[in-house]
Parts: structure tokens; C-alpha cells; sequence
């Protein structure tokens, strides 16, 4: 299938600091796409690209398989990492010309918008000037802006920070609806606890050059480090395990009451360790643990 967007090549200096050095990138249809990365390693600048706010010095931007224009970056849903709203204007207005500035009829833009104020209970900030919104609460209005046209390509950048537990729930939730109703979701975070929870794929910058991409999952079972978690109940022995393999402290088991131990083996050996740790407990599970997107992150930019 056709990656909705396509990227080759991308290189992007500003002045003599290169920002982008030869970024290729494809995020297929439907994912949910996290762009990751250390500050400083290039995440905004691609954004900005594909949004044909800057323009690279070379490489290629491929929308839906065409080279891509400023036309494609308007059918894109926007959400800057530095938030903008007019101050002195009212909220409602405010939503109504965003609206329209992206291509929206009046009356249809209103009635959207109404719609969303009434599902998020913000009917009483539709007269208030901006300015006398909370941060977390102005972003909530350009989360609306920027989702309002119903794009099938969202680009969220840094979409969780700012908002408190509560809000940043009820982003996330909105995010999920409009994937599940058919949008493409490319999205930079330094929570990687969303990007476990959310991205199907993810691609790492670090230094400007891309040093990871692919399916989450893929990504970390390519990065198993033969770690398994036996839980069992009652006693723990003292286990005996083939050479190299090393057993952690006993701890207790998040929520369960039983106990459990870190398994490290030199090579893979589910099999052997299920088979030879079983009989020395009474055993409830045996299964690998698969390292964290935190992990992978960290070991792959300080590699
Ligand atoms: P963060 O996670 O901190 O938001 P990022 O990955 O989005 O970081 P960018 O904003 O793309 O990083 O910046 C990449 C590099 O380019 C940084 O070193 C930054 O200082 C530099 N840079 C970005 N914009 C400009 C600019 N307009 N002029 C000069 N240097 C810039």
C-alpha cells in the first residue's frame, strides 16, 4: 500500500548546524506513527517540513505516493509543539475563523464546533477571550481547531504536554476515536508510556539521522534480551538453573499477592527454564519480558 507519507533523503541545515542529515521515512495508512527522539535530535523540523512550513535544502516529501505541495499540507491536521491562539479574541470566534481559514463552511464549522463544546462541557467558554484561559485549557481549543476539519492526516506534536492527568486522558481517547474512524496519526512525544500504549510504529531520531524504525512490536522483539518473570505462590526456594542464567531477588507481584523473580538467561531457553524452574515452586506463569520502548530509547541514542 502506498505510505500516505513518504519521505527521502531529507537533509535540513540551519546555517552550518545540520538539523536533518538523509531522513527516510515511510508512515503507512492507518498507523499511528511516533516520531521519537532526544531534544534537539530533528523531530519538530521534520514536522515542520511536511507541514511546508521550511522547506528542506534537499530530499523528497511524498503525500498519498505525489511529490508533495502546500494544497497537501492543507489537508493535514496540525497541532504545534508551540501553541498559538489570538489572545484578545473570543473563543468561539476564534474556533469559527480557524475553521475557515481551513477551507470550512460557516455554518457547518459552528455546528461542529458546537457539538464538540457540548461533549468536552466547554458551552461556558465560547464568549471568554483567550486570554483568560488556562494553558491546559487553550490547548484543549486548539486540539478542537485542529481536528475540527475532520483530516485524514493528524500530526500532533507533543499533543500530552500541558494537560493534566484527566486531560491528557481524554486527548488520548479522542486521538484513538479518530484513528479508529479512519485517520493516519504521526505523533512526537517524550512519554513513552503513550507510545507503548498508542503507536503502531515508531521511528528514533537522534542527531538529526533516523537510527530505528518499524512496527512496535517488531522493534521489541528484536530487542529481547532472553529476560523471562516466573510468578509462582507461596515459598520461594532457592532456584536451581543452568549455568549463566541468573535469578533475580523474590518480589511481590504487581496487584496478585503472589511472588515472583527476574529470569536472565545468555540465549534464549523459554523451554529449558519452564521446564527445569516449575517443579521447584508452585508455579502460576512463566513469560519473557520484552524490553520497554523506554529502554530500546535509551540504549539506542546513548549506543
Ligand atoms: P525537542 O524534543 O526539544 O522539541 P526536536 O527533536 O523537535 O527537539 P528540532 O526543534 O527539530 O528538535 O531542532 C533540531 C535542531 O535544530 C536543534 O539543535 C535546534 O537547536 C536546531 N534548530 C531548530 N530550529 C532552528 C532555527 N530556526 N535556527 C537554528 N537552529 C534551529
Amino acid at each position: 500500500m502506498t505510505p500516505v507519507l513518504h519521505a527521502e533523503g531529507l537533509r535540513k541545515t540551519y546555517q552550518s548546524f545540520v538539523a536533518l542529515e538523509g531522513l527516510d521515512l515511510s508512515i503507512p495508512e492507518g498507523s499511528i506513527y511516533g516520531l521519537l527522539g532526544p531534544n534537539g535530535a530533528g523531530k519538530t523540523t521534520f514536522l515542520r517540513m511536511v507541514n511546508q512550513i521550511i522547506a528542506p535544502d534537499s530530499g523528497h516529501l511524498r503525500f498519498q505516493g505525489q511529490d508533495m505541495t502546500p494544497a497537501h499540507a492543507r489537508k493535514i491536521g496540525y497541532l504545534p509543539e508551540e501553541r498559538g491562539l489570538y489572545k484578545k479574541m473570543k473563543v468561539g470566534e476564534q474556533a469559527l475563523y480557524l475553521a475557515q481559514l481551513k477551507g470550512m463552511d460557516p455554518k457547518v464549522a459552528k455546528t461542529k464546533l458546537k457539538e464538540w463544546f457540548v461533549r468536552w462541557e466547554l458551552q461556558s467558554w465560547w464568549d471568554k477571550k483567550v486570554e483568560e484561559l488556562s494553558k491546559g485549557q487553550a490547548q484543549k481549543i486548539q486540539f478542537i481547531t485542529t481536528v475540527l476539519h475532520e483530516p485524514k492526516v493528524l500530526i500532533f506534536d507533543e499533543p500530552f504536554s500541558g494537560f493534566d492527568p484527566v486531560n491528557a486522558t481524554l486527548i488520548r481517547d479522542e486521538m484513538l476515536r479518530l484513528h479508529r474512524e479512519g485517520a493516519t496519526i504521526l505523533l512526537s512525544t517524550h512519554r513513552m508510556e503513550s507510545v507503548e500504549e498508542l503507536c503502531s510504529h515508531i521511528a528514533l531520531l537522534n542527531h538529526g539521522k533516523k537510527v530505528l524504525d518499524g512496527r512496535v512490536q517488531e522493534i521489541r522483539e528484536a530487542h529481547r534480551s532472553n529476560t523471562y518473570r516466573l510468578v509462582f505462590r507461596g515459598e520461594a526456594p532457592t532456584f536451581q538453573v543452568p549455568a549463566g542464567v541468573q535469578v533475580s531477588e523474590v518480589s511481590a507481584h504487581a496487584g496478585s499477592g503472589h511472588q515472583a523473580v527476574t529470569v536472565q538467561a545468555p540465549e534464549p531457553m523459554a523451554g529449558l527454564l519452564m521446564q527445569q524452574l516449575a517443579p521447584q515452586c508452585d508455579p502460576i506463569s512463566f513469560e519473557e519480558v520484552l524490553p520497554s520502548m523506554n529502554d530500546i530509547f535509551i540504549q539506542s541514542v546513548q549506543a
